[in-house]
């Protein structure tokens, strides 16, 4: 594609870094459903079959793809002239963040963009204060928030807190593994109350606020009333769509500080988080009533998120599937979904 073939943009054009990753897919296939024009940045070939088929797919839905790193700002100021981007979302992984840095400078030399979202996508990391070595993360996305603020890039924040699924304190994508059925690991008293979002929502309200003037230089709080829900209520909904209860073991805060000191990245990383969510509350500890603050409902007030129940409900039906099909003993532990490989590094 060049720039003489690049049709007239009704919407703005969106270019998305990120996109083979577990939240850019669902961002990507988000901006797909809707009228604007949908840019993909991936880094060069080759990539691996599974993540080659899913860039298939989003061409055949539209999508333009350009090959090329974040943290090389000519080439990066390059594409946003010459495809004419009008938002840049970033959904790069963790170990990259700090490349956002540069992309950051192209935006600000270019002075063309209207919106930028940062690699954020979960907790208000100005509020949120993990233990190490999670913390180390959310002080380079700290820096990415000042950088931002700085450049005078137009930004939003996506603060969309967990995925729906059980909140496993060693996998980074646990919506990609049913709730566990041998036993239900409660973190602390299990009272401590959070907030779960279907990653299609955290797509669909991505792309509605890309747009939207009430969302400039916000933060967005992603706290659908109908999905908060403490370990212990998630363990009972789990039961209870299962049809049998699990034994139920407890995880101090002591456990789940002793992984995170193992320093292992990346599941040090998670125990770190969920110590912050499940034995402080940094989801619910905190008002959205400052300035710079804005719940996502109150905005589009008539827009749904889908449920936790309906989400468990498929968790359930997938479990019996393979279950029908001889794949797996409802006693056994073994996760009836292909876990994400995670490379472990320990420090
Ligand atoms: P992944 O590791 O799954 O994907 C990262 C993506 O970034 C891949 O597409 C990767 O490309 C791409 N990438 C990495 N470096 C570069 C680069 N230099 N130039 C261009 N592309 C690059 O990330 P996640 O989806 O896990 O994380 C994304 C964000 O979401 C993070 O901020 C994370 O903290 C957050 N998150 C939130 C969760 C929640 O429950 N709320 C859960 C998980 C993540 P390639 O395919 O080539 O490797």
């Amino acid at each position: 594609v060049t720039s003489s073939t690049i049709p007239i943009a009704a919407k703005g054009r969106v270019l998305i870094i990120g996109a083979t990753g577990f939240i850019g897919k669902f961002v990507a296939e988000a901006s797909l459903r809707t009228a604007h024009p949908t840019y993909l940045l991936l880094r060069p070939p080759p990539l691996v079959p599974s993540k080659e088929a899913i860039v298939k797919t989003f061409q055949e839905k539209g999508a333009i793809v350009i090959h090329g790193v974040i943290n090389n700002k000519d080439f990066v100021e390059k594409i946003l002239k010459e495809y004419e981007i009008d938002i840049v979302i970033s959904a790069i992984g963790a170990k990259s963040l700090l490349d956002q840095l540069v992309l950051v400078e192209a935006m600000k030399s270019v002075k063309t963009i209207k919106r930028f979202l940062a690699s954020e996508f979960g907790h208000d990391v100005d509020r949120a204060d993990p233990v190490e070595p999670g913390l180390t993360m959310y002080k380079e996305k700290r820096l990415v928030r000042r950088m931002v603020e700085q450049s005078g890039v137009p930004y939003t924040n996506i603060c969309c807190n967990s995925i729906a699924s059980w909140p496993y304190y060693d996998n980074c994508h646990p919506s990609q593994l049913p709730p566990p059925l041998d036993q239900l690991q409660i973190y602390g008293h299990g009272n401590v109350k959070a907030f779960f979002v279907d990653g299609i929502d955290i797509g669909k309200f991505t792309m509605k606020v890309i747009d939207d003037v009430r969302t400039v230089n916000k933060n967005v709080h992603f706290r659908p009333s109908s999905n908060c829900y403490s370990i212990n209520e998630l363990a009972s909904l789990w039961e209870m769509k299962i049809g049998r209860t699990i034994p139920r073991v407890t995880v101090t805060e002591d456990d789940l500080l002793a992984v995170a000191a193992e320093n292992c990245i990346p599941r040090s990383i998670v125990a770190s988080f969920t110590h912050d969510i499940f034995i402080k509350g940094c989801q619910v500890n905190f008002k959205i009533d400052g300035v710079d603050d804005v719940e996502i409902s109150s905005l589009y007030p008539d827009e749904g998120f889908r449920s936790l129940e309906d989400c468990y409900e498929e968790f359930a039906r997938m479990i019996d599937d393979k279950i029908h099909k001889g794949e797996h003993k409802i006693t056994g532990t073994k996760p009836v979904v292909e876990a994400v490989p995670i490379t472990a590094s320990c420090g």
